[in-house]
């Protein structure tokens, strides 16, 4: 079975082509990084121009780099929702319009649970039931995984994503667009014990996230003692921040599968390339003597392979959608069944 897939949730063009759901045989991302780093973040009105330059150019690549062509798919899947909806709109038209073309299925997909299913193609032993923490730009969330597409969510952030939170401050320390991979490289200069910085653990048994608290210490931090001529104590700063975000996004991982006796656990969204946050996961989740995986880092960013992951096992389940299937910005990961 081979399923196409498409996102354009946020900044990147991609298009992907899977063989039964976990053999990534091509996946090109068009990243829109250069563009937006001008105005220092994402601008949807001009991602959604750029998607619509791009996305016939990146569907038609994956199909070449995969060696088949348009007659070979058996299913379209398409990221609905969450995302800009500008952006995520050039998605969905474009898959609906090569699904009415090709008379195959429309397969709506969920951005998070695409983040997760990353782990699947990562790792073909891989079966539910697991937990994932899903940390990217827009998400910090808790999520056990009971069966194939059903989903429990355990904790989430109560305020800024952790993604959010790296981005923001790799903004104050005067880092490019996107903070997260260019604060990361800062922070290998620093000492993660410089500066203690609060960890948000919410109570004892908490498995919900707030990093709103950490980013206004770090602000204060640098507005009291950032004088001219001291820049050497950044890196510190960096390091010192990552620590606390880490820290408690493995704690409360371990936690999560303590609690639900899964011993699988899974890290998945863009935040999860963090290699610091990659090295102290292994070593916990190890001493716990939990079973952990996690993603290349080119699956953990957006991309559409993990897209068309998804895809494939919502094709095993049939759902499909009608062509009047929406774009939705704020999409449920769980709708409830009345
Ligand atoms: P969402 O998936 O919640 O809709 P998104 O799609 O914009 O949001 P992703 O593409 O999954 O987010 O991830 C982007 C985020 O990951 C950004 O916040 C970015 O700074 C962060 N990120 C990427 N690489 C790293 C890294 N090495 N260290 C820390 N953060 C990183
Ligand atoms: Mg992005
Ligand atoms: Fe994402």
């Amino acid at each position: 079975t081979w399923i196409l897939g498409i996102e354009t949730s946020c900044d990147e063009t991609s298009a992907s082509v899977v063989r039964d759901g976990r053999f990534v045989v091509s996946n090109v991302v068009a990243s829109q990084i250069a563009i937006h780093r001008q105005y220092g973040g994402v601008v949807p009105e001009v991602a959604s121009r750029q998607h619509l330059e791009k996305i016939t150019y990146v569907v038609e690549k994956a199909l070449n780099d995969a060696g088949l062509g348009f007659n070979d798919l058996d299913g379209i899947a398409v990221t609905v929702g969450p995302g800009l909806i500008g952006a995520l709109l050039v998605g969905v038209a474009a898959a609906k319009a090569y699904s009415y073309a090709l008379r195959i299925p429309l397969i709506p997909v969920h951005h998070l649970e695409a983040h997760l299913y990353a782990n699947f193609l990562a790792h073909k032993e891989l079966a539910p039931p697991l937990i994932c923490l899903v940390v990217s730009g827009g998400h910090t969330s808790l999520i056990l995984l009971k069966n194939h597409l059903e989903y429990e969510i355990l904790g989430a952030t109560r305020d800024d994503a952790a993604g959010e939170a790296f981005d923001k401050i790799a903004r104050v320390l005067g880092l490019p667009y996107p903070g997260g991979p260019a604060l990361e490289e800062l922070a290998r200069e620093g000492d993660p014990q410089a500066v203690h910085f609060p960890r948000a653990w919410l109570g004892k048994d908490s498995l919900e996230f707030s990093f709103s608290g950490l980013k206004t210490a770090v602000l204060n931090y640098l507005k009291n003692n950032c004088e001219e001529g001291k820049e050497s104590f950044l890196p510190d700063v960096a390091a010192s921040f990552q620590a606390a975000v880490i820290e408690v996004l493995v704690e409360k991982t371990i936690m999560a599968a303590k609690k639900s006796g899964v011993p699988d656990v899974c890290l998945a969204g863009g935040v999860a390339a963090n290699s610091t946050l990659r090295e102290l996961f292994k070593q916990k989740a190890g001493q716990e003597g939990l079973r952990f995986y996690f993603p290349d880092k080119i699956l953990c960013t957006d991309n559409a392979a993990m897209v068309a992951c998804a895809g494939y096992y919502h094709y095993l389940a049939g759902d499909f959608a009608p062509l009047t299937q929406e774009a939705c910005a704020n999409h449920p990961l769980i709708v409830a069944k009345l």
